[in-house]
């Protein structure tokens, strides 16, 4: 008889194709092996997911797989079986999640193992001798669970500073001790130097690291290893999660609520819900941690779906960062012209730290000097060519850059509109704030880490290891600053300006803010010094801004909480959202109106809650018009049917939407 292989293509195709397996390759065309099948007129790659007898077309018009590109199947029945849970889950096409899968690409002759670029040491990393209670307390039901090889979730919520890695590290070395492997996911592998480092000097050579300086030959070798359990550990970024670990027995997800765990463009998988799904088809212990749960981990630790575990306290009994909220309303009606940049309070806490020779962290989630550059006689600014953005304007290149596509000109010393000079700066940026500081202390030593003084390889650890060597007083920076760093000299963090995040247009702006708050200040007070924390507000009322400086989760998750189930939004429903995009607008509105149309007809769609069609907030990207319709229900099934009615009714598409892209994003982490 003749034999045929189900074969998943890397395009925005959700079938799989039917191919006849020539005898000549016969026993080496298996599931899970990487192929190159014709495909119209072209040839494609592909991975074969299933066997079969019986092609799905009549078998005279079934072509034969070309060749098989890779000696050994690239993948295992248990990913290729997630990989499927994810296409069906996410309404991906399972040749993109596989081609996702694989870091590096596509799998290449194996051959002798390459030599790796190791990433920048801080050698800041420290390993206790001994737990604390409390640490023993929650790693205790994370051992009996890893022992139990049953399945399990848990969610570590310890506020920073509480000592969870050295729980991850404990409850792997328990899971290595038993012949397991570990997978540890991380946000940002280039922002969690602490964790990569103490996984590295706990078990040494048995870690694997997938980090952004390896080759893609070094990458396939690390995946490799993983598979011939030559290591026991790997540490990764959010693709990390469909590594293969014959022997997984622990799956840990650090900094859990990081949307860098969602894939923002096709196939748009949540790596922390992928890390569940997996743990649990593997009999695996699961751990998500973090300092500020997501609202959906909470959520599910309230339902019971996760076991709460809970480190309040800093170890050593080191008291919490006193935060203090400065009203920036105050300071405008006395400041000079311009925004203000330091509040008069901000400055003399960083004179009295630069007196006592203590270190300083500033953070602005914005880089460059100014967002916007703006005509003060016609109003005019100056924007994006292909983005509905203003242009930043960067001091020194004297340009202005859209951070969104990268568009670059130079700056504009008359307005264009109507010729006057009389051009001014809008708002503040990492730049302007360095400025101001050599201005107002001229014998500080001020480090700026953001986007453009990291470009550079090896430049992010160099700034990261000149302060932590004390060379410098100040370290300001965007979002780079917030995350996972721990510098025992440093004792006060000021937030230049906590509302950033607050005010974009989005259903989690608030959670975003109170968690980018709690990170930032939770860099305060690493050493044996308390910390203290100011955060710079226009709305120092705000429920997000006072339970940030109150430190306290669970009454910000109350208060969200409330919201959300009012409005129907996730976690306390399901949410789906249609993404429309071209060149032309017309064409965009026009079949996002004629899907949507045929969503709101469907029936058992009174669940639903319908939002637009409307212009996405970030209503322009890249020269393409964006427009979206969003859908949420109590249930996901209610959604999902209706995911299934749009691809239906897309297959069917009317001619004149051929330049539109149509794509869902299933748990969207954002509307913009
Ligand atoms: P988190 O990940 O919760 O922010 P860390 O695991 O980074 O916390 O721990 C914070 C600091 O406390 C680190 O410098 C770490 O080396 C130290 N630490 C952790 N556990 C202990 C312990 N049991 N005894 C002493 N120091 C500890
Ligand atoms: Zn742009």
């Amino acid at each position: 008889v003749e034999r045929y292989a189900e074969v998943a293509v890397p395009l925005p195709l959700r079938q799989t194709f039917s191919y006849r397996i020539p005898d000549e390759l016969g026993e080496r065309v298996g599931r899970g092996a990487q192929v190159e099948v014709p495909f119209g007129r072209r040839r494609q790659p592909g991975f074969v997911v299933d066997l079969t007898e019986a092609p799905r077309v009549p078998p005279e018009r079934v072509k034969a797989i070309a060749r098989v590109t890779y000696p050994e199947p690239v993948f295992d029945p248990p990913i290729l079986e997630l990989a499927e849970w994810v296409a069906e889950y996410y309404v991906a096409s399972i040749g993109e999640v596989l081609m996702a899968a694989l870091p590096g690409g596509l799998r290449a002759e194996p051959r002798r193992r390459s030599r790796t670029r190791e990433p920048e040491r801080l050698g800041l990393a420290r390993a206790p001798s001994r737990l604390s209670a409390a640490q023993e307390r929650v790693l205790a039901p994370i051992t009996a669970s890893i022992a139990a090889e049953r399945y399990a979730a848990f969610l570590l919520f310890g506020v920073t500073g509480s000592g969870k890695t050295e729980v991850y590290v404990r409850a792997a070395r328990e899971a290595l001790s038993r012949g397991g492997q570990v997978l540890v996911l991380v946000p940002e592998i280039g922002l969690s130097y602490q964790v990569v480092e103490r996984f590295r000097m706990a078990f040494g050579d048995r870690v694997g690291v997938f980090h952004s300086g390896l080759t893609k030959r070094a990458r396939q070798d690390t995946w490799r290893a993983a598979r011939t359990q030559e290591i026991g550990v790997v540490v990764g970024a959010r693709s990390s999660v469909f590594t293969p670990l014959p022997a997984l027995k622990l799956i840990i997800v650090d900094e859990e609520n990081d949307a860098a765990y969602k894939q923002s463009d096709v196939p748009r998988y949540h790596a922390r819900e992928v890390a569940v799904i997996r743990a649990q088809r593997a009999n695996a212990t699961v751990v998500l941690g973090g300092a500020t749960p997501s609202m959906e981990s909470f959520a599910n630790a309230r339902r019971g779906k996760f076991r709460l575990l809970t480190l309040p306290e800093r170890v050593d009994g080191r008291s919490p960062a006193r935060v203090r909220v400065e009203d920036l309303r105050a300071e405008e009606s006395t400041a000079r012209r311009g925004p203000v940049i330091l509040s008069r309070s901000l400055a003399s806490e960083i004179a009295e730290r630069l007196a006592r020779r203590e270190q300083i962290i500033l953070f602005l989630n914005r880089r460059g000097y100014a967002p916007f550059v703006q005509c003060r006689h016609c109003g005019y600014v100056a924007r994006c060519r292909d983005c509905d953005v203003s242009l930043t304007y960067h001091r020194g290149r004297e340009s202005l850059i859209c951070h969104y596509c990268g568009f670059e000109r130079s700056n504009i010393q008359e307005c264009e509109k109507c010729g006057m000079i009389r051009i001014f700066f809008g708002g503040i940026g990492t730049q302007r704030v360095e400025e101001e500081l050599q201005a107002l202390f001229p014998r500080a030593r001020v480090l700026r880490l953001d986007h453009d003084t990291t470009r550079r390889a090896g430049s992010h650890g160099r700034i990261l290891g000149a302060f932590a060597r004390r060379r410098a007083d100040i370290l300001l920076g965007t979002q780079m600053v917030a995350k996972g760093l721990d510098f025992p000299n440093v004792t006060f963090v000021g937030v230049i300006y906590a509302d950033g995040s607050l005010n974009i247009p989005d259903f989690r702006s608030s959670e975003r803010t109170f968690q980018l708050l709690t990170q930032v200040a939770g860099r305060a007070g690493r050493g044996r010094r308390a910390g203290d924390v100011v955060l710079q507000t226009y709305y120092p009322d705000h429920y997000a801004l006072r339970a940030a400086a109150a430190q306290d989760f669970v009454s910000f998750f109350e208060h969200e909480a409330r919201n959300r189930r009012e409005l129907l939004y996730p976690p306390f429903s399901r949410m789906v959202n249609l993404l429309f995009d071209g060149g032309v607008e017309e064409r965009v509105i026009g079949a996002a109106s004629w899907v949507a149309d045929h969503l709101r007809r469907q029936p058992g769609g009174e669940s639903v809650r319908f939002m637009g069609p409307a212009p996405q907030p970030l209503s322009r990207l890249r020269g393409k018009h964006r427009w979206h319709f969003a859908m949420r229900a109590p249930r996901h099934a209610a959604v999902r049917a209706l995911c299934e009615a749009a691809l239906d009714r897309w297959a069917s598409r009317e001619r004149r939407f051929a330049s539109v892209r149509f794509s869902i994003d299933v748990d969207p982490m954002d509307l913009l």
